[in-house]
């Protein structure tokens, strides 16, 4: 159905995810096998395996395949998990979440790329546990809420409060917090009540827009 770029995907998991230290096998397996270039837009397909974030319209861009890795492995999916992701963008990410999980909910701010994620998951058949909801995923998603897992593709000046009342107990957060210029990438866990966190390497996404996000 799709030119076959499986060797370029093969390329892109041993140079870019493996030799920078992904290790969880069922990430990389996923990563292998998504086609990424039905992601971009059609004139940057040739671009879909290089080691960068790629321009997908609205100022926005999908996320350059080491960080979607990264930030998947982060959160230990087991395959159970209902899933909430803010920020849709491409559709890709949430295209690794949902096959490593139970359900997928992404949220877009963006109606136009909200509808392009849409096509792109329907196109290479992924979007079965996948929905994705146009509106402000600073506020979260809360009709599906708790979720076993929130991952968070934009740069937030804080963590938003609304985004760990909709996490379960266990559960995990992933997000970059920090400047609009440049962002620590922190996994959070909530367990027994409590929060916990770290920070995971130092990152730079597009800015978090919305109620909890940058104004
Ligand atoms: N995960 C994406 C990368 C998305 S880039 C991928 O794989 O392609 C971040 C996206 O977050 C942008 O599309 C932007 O429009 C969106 N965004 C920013 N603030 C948002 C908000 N408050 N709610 C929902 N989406 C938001």
């Amino acid at each position: 159905m799709f030119p076959d770029r499986q060797a370029e995907r093969r390329e892109m998991v041993e140079a870019q995810l493996r030799r920078n230290g992904i290790r969880a096998e069922r990430v990389l397996r996923v990563m292998e096998n998504i086609p990424r270039e039905e992601f971009v837009p059609p004139e940057s397909r040739f671009l879909a395996y290089r080691d960068d974030p790629i321009a997908i319209g609205c100022g926005q861009t999908i996320s350059q395949p080491y960080m979607t890795a990264l930030m998947t492995e982060l959160l230990e999916l087991t395959g159970n998990e209902d899933v909430l992701e803010v920020g849709a963008g491409s559709g890709y990410h949430a295209a690794v979440l949902g096959a490593l999980s139970a359900t997928v909910v992404t949220m877009e701010l963006e109606p136009v790329l909200a509808k392009l994620a849409r096509e792109s998951l329907a196109r290479t058949g992924r979007d079965e546990n996948i929905l994705v909801v146009e509106g402000d995923g600073s506020l979260g998603y809360p009709k599906f809420a708790p979720y076993d897992a929130i991952s968070v593709a934009a740069g937030a000046p804080e963590v938003p409060a609304a985004l760990l009342d909709q996490l379960k107990d266990p559960g995990r957060l992933v997000i970059p917090v920090g400047a609009r210029a440049g962002q620590e990438l922190r996994v959070i866990w909530k367990r027994h009540g409590r929060i916990e966190s770290r920070t995971a390497t130092a990152c730079r996404f597009v800015p978090l827009r919305g109620e909890e996000g940058w104004r």
